[in-house]
């Protein structure tokens, strides 16, 4: 299989700012053991904002961005470098990719990111995979490494994504509350809105809320989901050897996965251009169960300035977002032919994405 396993800030690095080297030993022993299992691995490693910060005292107060800049440039590197020597003490060689949003934003970038991944794989180099903390402008950046992480399976087209925080996955309500009950096993389309709580918690930026959604719109693409508890000893072989001996929830993969450009387009709501709003007829049949594409008749009102290729956001009647789509025109060409019977899908149904 091919396992991305993402790690929170909190596995990785101490109370004091330290990297946890226990945790990060351990899990580098279980990856090498997952290795010669046969099993192909991305690691996505956050925790450097949090072990810069044990480096170093600023000589005066910094803002957040200025903060986390200096943090992650010095934690980034003491993280990577202990990951190479624990890594290559079992044969192991590893690579960096320090990425950022845009580098999913436009199609050819994507095949890019995905290509140097690829050759990585391809060469028996590990993966280890954080934003580029340095450069990622506060609008633009993943909202947390659960993102990028699901981001980075869909693109790969993992088999599995591992998320390891300090929770033991999903629970029926608030983790702490000894009437909550962990949910073993989610299956598409459930509803999980009572189960998430806001709270967040210790140093990493993500919380159960970002995961829920990152896990269902991942196994949406047809690849498994499972979040687990970083610092429970063996957890990832575990998970794989043994999983009804550890807590963790699994996301069940969609039956009917989407193609790899609908992928694309499913998570890339973000870099949206323009948006359109729809009327009642067009909401339905968007929603429906048939290959439907997205024409003017159906079109109430657009926004913004978008070129043919770009990503648009499709708006129900109410205003709610229905879906996203990569635009078969301009926005130009659109707007005198709204409303408008005939022509062709201002975005087809291959590259359209239904929420
Ligand atoms: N990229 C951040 C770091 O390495 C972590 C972001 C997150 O907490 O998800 O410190």
């Amino acid at each position: 299989m091919r396992i991305v396993v993402k790690v929170g800030s909190n596995v990785l690095s101490r109370p004091d700012g330290m990297p946890n080297v226990t945790n990060m030993s351990s899990l580098v022993d279980q990856i090498a053991t997952l290795r010669d299992l046969g099993h192909e691995i991305i690691l996505v490693s956050s925790g450097a904002v949090a072990c810069g910060r044990g480096a170093i005292t600023p000589s005066r107060q910094l803002d957040t961005v200025a903060a986390r800049q200096l943090y992650s440039s010095i934690g980034q590197i003491r993280l990577i470098n202990l990951y190479d020597r624990l890594f290559a003490g079992y044969g192991m060689v590893i690579g960096q990719v320090l990425t950022q949003k845009e580098n999913f934003a436009s199609r050819t970038a994507y095949l890019n990111q995905r290509a140097c991944m690829l050759t990585m794989l391809d060469n028996a180099v590990i993966p280890v995979v954080n934003e580029n903390d340095t450069a990622s402008l506060t609008e633009l950046m993943f909202t947390d490494n659960d993102e990028l992480s699901g981001m980075v399976a869909s693109m790969l087209d993992a088999d599995m994504l591992i998320i390891l925080s300090n929770v033991d996955g999903i629970f029926t309500g608030p983790p702490a509350d000894p009437s909550s009950r962990l949910i073993p096993e989610i299956e598409p389309g459930r509803d999980l809105s009572g189960c998430i709580t806001a709270a967040k918690s210790g140093f990493g930026r993500g919380g159960m809320g970002t995961k829920c959604g990152i896990a269902r719109k991942v196994s949406d693409d047809g690849i498994t989901v499972i979040i687990a508890r970083g610092d429970r000893p063996g957890i990832l072989t575990s998970l794989l050897l043994r999983p009804s001996e550890v807590p963790h929830t699994t996301f069940l993969p969609s039956p009917q996965p989407l193609s790899n450009i609908k992928r694309w387009i499913a998570h890339s709501s973000s870099f949206a251009k323009g948006v359109v709003r729809v009327n009642h007829r067009a909401a339905a049949a968007l929603r429906s169960d048939r290959a439907v594409s997205l024409l003017p008749i159906g079109i109430t009102s657009a926004e913004g300035d978008w070129e043919e290729g770009d990503i648009i956001t499709i708006l129900s009647p109410e205003g709610t977002a229905i879906g996203v789509g990569r635009a078969s025109m301009s926005s130009a060409d659109t707007t005198p032919l709204i409303g408008h019977r005939g022509g062709r899908p201002v975005v087809h149904y291959d590259y359209l994405y239904i929420e």
